[in-house]
């Protein structure tokens, strides 16, 4: 048994073999052979060795040409590993005494491998590790590479181990087999971690090595709620965990008892709660659980399900059908965020060296017209069907807002020549994302309807920690003086010109911000809906008055620790049980 520590981002816990995935997503199933298929299994293997051999050599020999002998020796340790009589010995005989398949015997073997070079915790040998998997690859492309299989149509429950999953990829799992998610890479605000979220599926991500110790096949846990994954469990650990799946189910049971109650603190204080949504369909999840509301609408979600762009009907009918779930309740719609971890990396021909700091959100739509425009008239269109606002991402400029506005304008004047009906009072927003945007609150406020603090960008963007990096995990803190007192200022300077602020980043939905965020000003907090009754909670049993003497006190402490400290404390003071799970 071995207990491995990453980042919880998606509570809850699951018990399931494990399907690893090699960086090119190949499936390797344990999966066993008939005795009498174990000659063909062996023939299999031999022409993936000999194929693969083949094409180093020839590779090798290109490169020599190229780049000189030097260079090309670096392909001699693949040949190394693909000659070499052990290796190929043991990967016979999973297939002639175990009977699996040839392609589990290659990933055995070569996982085998990678584990032992980690061992010897040496640079040289960790450095390999790359080219054993090179090897692994190779020699699976030959074995299945023609018969890649989605992971969207599954055969039986699986716990996905991966390096990284892309948010498409997280969006398109399959729930009824994909019982939880663990990754090598990821940050608590990556993409994908908010994806799992507002899907229910729990994960730990930021786990460094998972892809080599897990073992395809193999029974794992993964704790969403402690970020913990436990490979191979003893029948101990494996009964504990169940009577811990047990009392997750009791506690989310008994917090949905606060889903129809009115978010008011204990002195009659107000506040509004909304949910965030990607796709739809959770709209319905979002009242069900309590929301007032869409206070951030993700619709760059809607290239997830497409390899082409939404055509402005797609946009429409995606909207139309929000705003009629929603009914009277307000929308906030955002318009496209591409760029950086959404999307359009992985489509452009040329990557950005740095696509946080590039043509991401707004500035991709300013620089691509027919897209935005094609959004816009969308939203417009579908405006007269419920009660929506429009929210511009990324603003770092007054000048951006500016165009964006002149924009929508433009679009607005279109439909207007051509009869079409649209709300031309409809409320416009922009995402506070930025340091530059947040000290320029009062300047940005007095042109804009409303602000909603994005806190999941505002604290990459102030720390200079990348959201998505597991490497720079332990640095990214929402708790950080620098972060609070833009947040505080953002609230003030909102309220002070009497326009709406709401947050939208997934401080909104971690309880032990509650309190503190409350007592700043803030009454509107919009989240993924599962986080809304704990939240509500939270505020019902606490008064505006205590709320903001926690704010008042949590500003005078100097770092990050010690505001997270004290924030726990003043939680559990409200809510005795409250056990923190939010990555801490
Ligand atoms: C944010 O940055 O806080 C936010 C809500 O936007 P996103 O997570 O989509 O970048
Ligand atoms: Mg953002």
């Amino acid at each position: 048994m071995e207990i491995k520590k990453g980042i919880a981002v998606s509570p809850g816990l699951a018990i399931a073999p494990a399907l690893v995935l090699d960086a090119q997503e190949f499936r390797i199933t344990q999966r066993r052979v008939n005795p009498s298929d174990v000659p063909h299994e062996l023939e299999l293997l031999q022409k993936a060795i000999v194929g693969s051999i083949g094409e180093i050599n020839l590779l090798r020999a290109q490169v020599a040409q190229k780049h000189g002998e030097e260079t090309a020796r670096i392909f001699d340790f693949h040949l190394g590993i693909l000659n070499d009589p052990l290796v190929r010995s043991r990967m016979e005989q999973a297939l002639a005494e175990q009977n699996f398949s040839a392609a589990y015997a290659v990933s055995m073997e070569m996982r085998r491998h990678v584990r032992d070079f980690l061992e010897i915790n040496d640079q040289y040998f960790s450095e390999r590790v790359k080219d054993v998997y090179d090897v692994e690859r190779r020699l699976l492309r030959h074995l299945v590479g023609g018969r890649k299989e989605g992971l969207s149509r599954l055969k039986s429950e699986a716990i996905v181990v991966a390096h990284d999953l892309t948010p498409s990829q997280t969006a398109s799992l399959d729930r009824t087999h994909v019982l939880a998610f663990a990754t090598d890479a990821g940050g608590l605000t990556g993409h994908t971690a908010i994806v799992a979220r507002a899907l229910g599926i729990p994960a730990v991500v930021g786990l460094n090595d998972i892809t080599a110790d897990a073992s395809p096949g193999d029974i794992i846990v993964v704790d969403g709620n402690r970020g913990v994954v436990i490979l191979d469990p003893d029948e101990h650990t494996l009964e504990e965990v169940r009577q811990q799946q047990e009392e997750h189910i009791r506690v989310v049971q008994n917090l949905s008892e606060f889903r129809s109650l009115p978010t008011i603190t204990r002195d009659d204080y107000r506040v509004n709660l909304l949910g965030n949504i990607e796709f739809p369909n959770e709209v319905t999840e979002c009242i069900a659980n309590g929301a007032e509301g869409i206070g951030l609408y993700r619709t760059e979600f809607l290239y997830l399900s497409r390899e082409r762009e939404p055509t402005e009907e797609e946009h429409y009918e995606a909207y139309v059908n929000v705003l009629e779930m929603a009914g009277e309740r307000p929308v906030i719609i955002r318009t496209l965020d591409l760029g950086a971890d959404k999307f359009t990396q992985a489509r452009t021909r040329e990557p950005e060296r740095n696509p946080f700091l590039g043509c991401r959100s707004i500035r991709f739509c300013l620089r691509h017209l027919n897209i935005f425009k094609r959004q816009l008239r969308a939203i417009l269109r579908a405006s007269v069907k419920g009660n929506p606002s429009i929210m511009f991402p990324l603003i770092t400029q007054l000048t951006e807002l500016r165009q964006a506005k002149m924009i929508l304008h433009d679009v607005m004047e279109d439909l207007e020549e051509e009869g079409i009906k649209f709300r031309r009072d409809i409320p416009i927003g922009v995402m506070i994302e930025t340091p530059a945007a947040a000290i320029k609150a009062a300047t940005l406020g007095r042109e804009v309807d409303f602000f909603s603090i994005g806190t999941n960008d505002l604290i990459q963007y102030t720390l200079a920690v990348d959201r998505g990096n597991e490497r720079v995990a332990s640095l990214y803190t929402s708790t950080d003086p620098a972060v609070l007192r833009l947040i505080r200022h953002v609230i003030r300077q909102a309220n002070r010109l009497k326009i709406g602020v709401s947050l939208c980043g997934e401080m909104a939905g971690q309880p032990e911000y509650a309190l503190l965020l409350m007592g700043m000003g803030l009454k509107k907090f919009s989240m993924n809906h599962r986080a809304i009754p704990e939240i509500k909670q939270i505020i019902r049993s606490t008064t505006i008055e205590q709320a903001k003497n926690v704010a008042r006190q949590a500003m005078r402490l100097e770092t990050d620790w010690q505001i997270l400290n004290y924030l726990l404390e003043e939680t559990r003071k409200v809510l005795p049980g409250f056990s923190c799970s939010s990555g801490h």
